[in-house]
């Protein structure tokens, strides 16, 4: 192919390649996570003497590389996570792609792989996903899932930087984490194994963070029936991270506040998860419940406060456990049982 002028990542050169070949999707019930994958791929080649080369969707296919290549022996790899979903109206969304392109670029960075144009990756990508939209399931339980990565090519055995990358991304349909609604898990917490460490890499979404930890996965389910590990660090065995996931714990604190607190980012221990930014966002400005008590209704949520022409929506926690829920349960309870009183006391 022709080699570009730019030594930047250009989402004007892709180049698309369609299949001939498009493969039957599968039934949204029988998709699980990270088996199945969509028609077509992007891959991007990079050397440290021209910079990056042409974007390029092609359909799915094994690469051939060099045994030598960096990344099978001093693991330069990184990967991010997104998913696209199909909307009430039909469209498919990208849940905030900026977001994993901004944390890849760091991760990028940590890694001695090259830093490329986030804005211009994500519209080569946004192209993919609407090439294979029909792999979007149509369900609103499921999802595309995006997996790009980043490694390190080059073929010799020095432990340096490596002067040939290739960032590739693939997707695939994946299934309901809940089909039945959220279900609890059991953590190991067991403060002899250690994920990441002051001055180490456990902020960055490297491959090697989590090889090692598979191992340890497997003896919390295997030996103790545990299906995720609570990692802990140091000393006074501080909580961290959750299996792959950030952790939050909603507490009354020691000022008999309620309280929703999750470990800082400020330590490095922890992976700056997406949807801990966006689950802090979301609280941070929510009013948890509104409503009105008296004696006809007791409690009466309010879901909508229509103020100075803006509606003002407010979260009625249409699960039974609101608060108001909580409080009119209780206060009928004691009301019934006040009246059983009397009628006894009348008797
Ligand atoms: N921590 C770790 C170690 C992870 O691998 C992930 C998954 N990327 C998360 C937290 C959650 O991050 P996000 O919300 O961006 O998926």
């Amino acid at each position: 192919p022709p080699t570009p002028t730019s030594f930047f990542l250009v989402a004007e050169d892709l180049q698309i390649q369609v299949t001939d070949r498009p493969r039957l999707k599968p039934a949204p019930k029988n998709l699980t996570f990270g088996a199945e994958f969509s028609d077509h791929m992007l891959e991007i080649d990079w050397t440290e003497k021209d910079g990056w080369g042409f974007p390029v969707i092609k359909p799915l296919a094994p690469f051939i590389m060099h045994p030598a290549s960096k990344v099978f022996h001093y693991a330069p790899e990184l990967f991010e996570g997104l998913k696209a979903y199909r909307c009430v109206d039909g469209q498919v969304r990208i849940f905030r792609p900026m977001e994993n392109m901004a944390r890849m670029a760091r991760t990028a960075a940590r890694a001695c792989l090259p830093d490329f144009d986030q804005a211009e990756l994500l519209k080569c990508i946004k192209r993919l996903v609407s090439l294979d939209a029909e792999w979007v399931p149509y369900s609103e339980q499921c999802s595309l899932y995006i997996r790009p990565s980043a490694i390190g090519t080059e073929p010799t055995l020095g432990i340096t930087m490596s002067n040939q990358a290739k960032i590739f991304v693939i997707t695939g349909p994946v299934g309901a984490y809940y089909p039945t609604g959220l279900k609890p898990i059991s953590l190991l917490a067991d403060p002899s194994f250690v994920r990441a460490w002051p001055g180490g890499s456990g902020s960055y979404k490297l491959g090697s963070n989590y090889a090692p930890t598979v191992a340890i996965q497997r003896y919390a389910l295997k030996e103790h029936n545990c299906q995720q590990v609570l990692w802990l660090y140091g000393d006074d065995h501080q909580m961290t991270e959750v299996g792959t996931m950030n952790l939050f714990v909603y507490w009354i604190n020691e000022q008999g506040e309620e309280e929703l607190v999750t470990p800082t980012l400020e330590t490095g221990l922890v992976l700056p998860g997406i949807t801990r930014k966006s689950l802090l966002e979301l609280t941070r400005e929510w009013v948890r419940e509104v409503f009105g008590s008296g004696t006809a209704c007791v409690v009466a949520p309010v879901d909508r406060i229509l103020y100075e022409g803006r509606d003002l929506h407010i979260s009625t926690g249409s699960d039974h456990k609101s608060l108001a829920q909580k409080l009119y349960d209780t206060l009928m309870n004691i009301q019934v049982e006040i009246v059983v009183v009397v009628v006894v006391v009348v008797v």
